[in-house]
């Protein structure tokens, strides 16, 4: 499938020099939310790929076209066991050719841990469980220790965010800036995301101050403090903006709105709370697919309070679950 021209390009030409690999179904889907209110809306980055979707999908065109330019053979990432990202990985690396390792942490068990083991097996990665994620580390840091300097092996961290990775959601922010303009849906007041590494709610941050919007970006943490703060985004934020300008972005001084809502997280990451099982109970009403308590429970879970706490407000939902590619067994 042919996607339309990134809008990032027309911003930031210089980024068109960048290899990337294309692989979305762009743009994705703007629709009402109407079991949480008139002014409810979601994005459906579920859908960006009918092989596999969800929000990493973005950056691999990008981090992929990166691997591919330097030679790379080999993709290697690390995650939790029931980690989606390293399933999009497996799916859209192990499709473009790559040979696909990945290093896997534990993870509680759940029928959503079991499907995303099944899914990257599937798609023929080659996955090492190795216990707790200091052993993951470990592990994957003596890896990568014997292949430094080797283009074959191409490494992605663990939420794969960083400021080529980013890039992803600022063309993202700039998609919905074009339906919008187009009058497929309302300019969102606050957008609400679950956050991990990051680069989500960040990359839409800058998209949304790039068109002038007072959007605000709530990033609802769902893993621990240290990797999720307002500094580490902060940072993020600076280093995406000044790779927007290398690749030539003359804009005004950007001012990327986002909070983070500490609130959902109970126990830590993969940790369920009651608010996020009934959080992944509607997702599946809402979607038709399995949902889950990591990332989509915890922010539905916030999408919900938000709607209470800012009536008058239009609020757009990222979807950043894959429906696509899932297992028909954990169909609700
Ligand atoms: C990775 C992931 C997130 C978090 O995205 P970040 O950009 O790392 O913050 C949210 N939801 C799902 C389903 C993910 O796989």
């Amino acid at each position: 499938m042919s996607a339309p021209p990134h809008p990032i390009l027309a911003f930031a030409p210089g980024l068109a020099r960048r290899p990337r690999i294309e692989l979305t179904d762009r743009p994705t889907a703007i629709e009402q939310l109407p079991a949480f209110g008139s002014r409810v809306w979601v994005k459906r980055e579920d859908r960006v790929s009918s092989v596999y979707g969800g929000n990493k999908v973005r950056r691999w065109e990008w981090l992929l076209g990166e691997a591919r330019a330097r030679g790379a053979t080999e993709v290697m990432t690390v995650g939790g066991l029931g980690s989606s990202q390293v399933t999009s990985v497996a799916v859209h690396a192990g499709a473009a050719g790559f040979k696909v390792s990945a290093v896997l942490f534990d993870q509680l068990e759940s029928a959503f841990v079991s499907e995303a083991l099944e899914l990257d097996a599937r798609a023929g990665a080659a996955v090492s469980a190795v216990g707790g994620i200091a052993r993951a580390v470990l592990s994957t840091t003596r890896r990568l220790g014997r292949h430094r300097g080797d283009p074959s092996l191409y490494f992605i961290a663990p939420g794969a965010s960083g400021p080529v990775a980013n890039v992803a959601y600022v063309d993202c922010a700039l998609e919905i800036g074009e339906q919008v303009a187009a009058g497929i849906a309302p300019r969102p007041d606050r957008v609400v995301v679950a956050c991990g590494s990051g680069g989500t709610a960040v990359g839409l941050s800058i998209g949304f101050a790039m068109l002038g919007w007072p959007t605000v970006v709530t990033a609802v943490r769902i893993t621990d403090l240290v990797a999720s703060n307002a500094l580490t985004l902060g940072a993020m934020a600076f280093a995406t903006t000044r790779l927007l300008r290398r690749e030539g972005f003359t804009g005004r001084r950007l001012r990327p709105r986002f909070e983070i809502d500490h609130r959902f997280i109970g126990r830590g990451y993969g940790y369920a709370t009651p608010e996020a099982e009934r959080g992944a109970r509607r997702f599946a009403e809402l979607f038709g697919v399995a949902g889950e308590v990591t990332y989509s429970g915890k922010a539905l879970a916030a999408l919900e309070v938000a709607v209470t706490e800012h009536p008058g407000e239009t609020i757009l939902w990222i979807n950043t679950l894959s429906t696509t590619g899932r297992l028909a067994t954990l169909r609700s």
